[in-house]
């Protein structure tokens, strides 16, 4: 028998209450268990040795054997540091430190050899080390310890306080001598032989005092398998209780709507990956389980006509349907778009919305309740309690990232109630729920953090569609832009000019947001130009107005800021002036991007700026000027930003990943969720003696480590 790795780690020798606190406030390492799972961040190659006079100005990490023959406290403008000459037989140089000088005084030791290593820098003529990490030759030598350095997290408290990296190395061998270096298995055998793994306790041991390159990768590779695997697991695991447990309400026919506007309605042919998806909606809402599918579809891929063909299958089943926007402005388009198609097949369809007044409100919500009212559509206000369906089978929320998943969840408890005759409590059947989002996540991200739900993609954008071309422009060259304004309006073309929102500078924005508008309504005078102006200030209803004039024609610039950015579909609109683009998000330059190239004619987005930029600004607006798919965005937005930046995936906790990398870590994910997936297939309840191990490790992370957090 092992030893328990759930022991504290106050039990470890060396380790001692004080470092034992600090272990845990500062690193959240509890038991050995914790401890073993502080993975490296990297590895140093120690096996060179450097001379004093070898060493060059730009030399990064060195490691170099000599003594300390003098100690000094050296004043500075704040406080002091202390200051050590080091000695070799080519030549002398400095260690320094700024902070934790009492304890390092103390267990310093004059003319003894030293191991030093750390950073070189070059000041006031001479080499200094701030910092080294430093060790006894006598003790180096005798170090469990490889080429391949491990450098574990570390915080500055913890450095402050005399836990180093080596302090960290020392107790983790400590914890390797006391556990014998063996630890229990954790895949099962068919998943180790078949991707021919390491054990658990080589992958361990390698992953701290890696024997070679070779090893270490081997290391790496298991533990992050393990890592996803085991990610992947509880999120298949999830969906498939999700279906076997909820029932869905059936819709067994595809019926008399859905036909007719297929066939005498539909305004255009639907492209492959419409189709694909609706089939996909289709299967989900015959079946017996509820349906709850993430559909991701680029900018105007045409994800709305398939939302609207979805709810006709819904009619066609006798529910009633709803669509969910996160902006009044986005509601009302969908209404006036959708009541058209519906007018056309005797649908009765109802806009509800903030600014829907009372005795609007009252009416809906009685046809509603009594089941005269087929669709629904509008703002956050369908999820208050007054409004009750009479029995709603689908609900779909559109642009879903500005939604949380407590409105989804809200959506869920709408669904018709099953009258049984023998029991007084009746409880919902939730309606098929259908995500749709145009802030495209890579997949491998949406494995990870949608993992739960079905996914359908839209990977195609209806024919005809010209790429936007898109520029980058310095704010100095405003009159060209405005001379190539003034042609497009002179051609009959709309255009937009957006200004940042951000919520911290308010008030700047607004200003900024005035003088822009009072500098082009300079430039193009009434009567000759018309110029419409939304912003978050304004009332719904001004808005509203403003915005209904632009959709007809009547104004030729809309200055607005972000509150066009999702969803607004003006055809005509063909040029889209983004003003301090590099304020502004990747995916919210693609978003607004997408406002225009939705007609026949050659659309643009000119991406103003100052002149300074910093290289993450950069790097987005070449982005922008080199592509026009949002996935390919998304991959770089991802990359700049880190997956815990992107929408939606806050709340979802998967990203704290021990070792793995959801960017760099692609394949090894992919290979993980086809394993988890074959598993589960064969044997959906781990029962087979085969899966012990993976049912055991399985119940164990979910007892002692709160790693699924975001099991709901
Ligand atoms: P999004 O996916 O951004 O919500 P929309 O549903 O608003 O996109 O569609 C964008 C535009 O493309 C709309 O004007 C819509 O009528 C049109 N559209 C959608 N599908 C097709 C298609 N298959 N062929 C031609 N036009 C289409
Ligand atoms: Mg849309």
């Amino acid at each position: 028998m092992s030893i328990n790795l759930q022991t504290p780690i106050d039990y470890l020798k060396g380790v001692g209450p004080n470092r034992a606190d600090l272990l845990r406030t500062e690193l959240d390492i509890h038991t050995y268990q914790d401890l073993i799972n502080l993975f490296p961040n990297r590895y140093l190659d120690r096996t060179q040795y450097y001379k004093i006079n070898q060493l060059q100005r730009n030399s990064s990490e060195v490691q170099i054997i000599g003594e300390i023959i003098s100690l000094k406290e050296v004043a500075q403008k704040r406080g002091k540091r202390l200051v050590a000459t080091f000695k070799d037989d080519t030549g002398t140089m400095e260690l320094i430190w700024f902070r934790g000088q009492k304890w390092i005084r103390e267990s310093l030791k004059l003319n003894k050899p030293y191991v030093v290593f750390g950073k070189v820098n070059w000041f006031n003529g001479v080499f200094n080390l701030p910092h080294p990490d430093m060790e006894l030759l006598e003790e180096h030598e005798q170090n469990l310890r490889s080429a391949m350095q491990p450098i574990y997290p570390s915080t500055e408290k913890l450095s402050n306080k005399g836990i180093t990296n080596r302090v960290i190395n020392k107790i983790m061998q400590q914890l390797f001598l006391e556990t014998k270096g063996r630890f229990q298995e954790s895949l099962s055998g068919n998943i180790l032989s078949e991707l021919k793994l390491i054990s658990k306790s080589e992958a361990f041991f390698n992953i701290h005092f890696p024997k070679n390159q070779e090893l270490l990768a081997r290391a790496q590779f298991r533990l992050k398998f393990e890592e996803l695997f085991y990610i992947q697991l509880q999120l298949i695991l999830k969906n498939l209780i999700h279906k076997s447990k909820i029932k869905g309400l059936p819709f067994t026919q595809v019926g008399e709507y859905f036909n007719t506007f297929y066939n005498e309605h539909l305004p255009f042919e639907l492209t492959h990956a419409q189709k694909r998806v609706l089939k996909e909606i289709r299967q989900d809402l015959g079946s017996n389980a509820q349906m709850n599918r993430l559909l991701q579809g680029d900018v105007g891929s045409g994800k709305t006509i398939v939302a609207f063909m979805s709810m006709l299958m819904a009619l066609d089943n006798g529910f009633q349907a709803c669509l969910m926007a996160p902006t009044e402005i986005l509601s009302v388009q969908h209404y006036n778009g959708l009541e058209e198609l519906a007018n056309q097949l005797n649908i009765s369809i109802e806009l509800l919305t903030g600014s829907s007044n009372t005795s609007e409100r009252k009416e809906i919500h009685k046809l509603l309740e009594n089941g005269e009212l087929d669709i629904l559509i509008g703002t956050h206000a369908l999820l208050e309690d007054k409004v009750k369906f009479k029995n709603l089978g689908l609900a779909i929320i559109d642009e879903q990232h500005r939604f949380g998943v407590e409105q989804r969840s809200k959506l869920w408890h709408k669904g018709p109630s099953q009258s049984d005759q023998n029991e007084s409590k009746t409880s919902p059947t939730p309606p098929h729920i259908l995500v749709m989002t145009a802030t495209p996540i890579p997949r491998t991200l949406a494995m990870s953090v949608y993992g739960d739900l079905d996914i359908s993609v839209i990977d195609e954008l209806p024919p005809g569609r010209q790429a936007i071309k898109t520029v980058h422009r310095y704010d100095k060259n405003r009159l060209k832009v405005f001379r190539f304004i003034r042609d497009e309006i002179e051609k009959g073309r709309q255009i937009y000019i957006v200004y940042p929102l951000i919520q911290e500078s308010e008030k700047m924005d607004y200003k900024d947001l005035m003088d822009g508008y009072e500098s082009v309504v300079r430039d193009f005078p009434p009567p000759k130009y018309q110029i419409s102006i939304v912003h978050g200030q304004m009332k719904p209803a001004d808005k509203e107005y403003e915005m209904q004039r632009f959709i007809k024609g009547e104004t030729n610039i809309m200055v607005a800021t972000t509150v066009i950015e999702v969803g607004v579909n003006v055809p005509n609109a063909s040029v889209m002036i983004i003003e301090s683009a590099e304020r502004f998000g990747l995916s919210q330059l693609h978003q607004l991007r997408g406002r225009v190239g939705r007609g026949a004619e050659q659309s643009y987005c000119i991406l103003m700026t100052s002149h300074k930029l910093s290289n993450d600004s950069k790097t987005r607006l070449e982005t922008m000027c080199r592509t026009n798919d949002g996935f390919e965005i998304a991959e770089v937005d991802l990359r700049l930003r880190g997956p815990g930046d992107i929408m939606g995936t806050q709340q979802s906790g998967v990203l704290n990943l021990k070792i793995a990398d959801l960017l760099k870590d692609k394949d090894i994910l992919q290979s993980a969720r086809y394993y988890a997936k074959k598993v589960l297939g064969s044997d959906p309840t781990l029962k087979a003696t085969e899966n012990k191990t993976i049912l055991y490790t399985y119940q164990q992370l979910g007892k002692y480590k709160n790693i699924w957090n975001y099991i709901s």
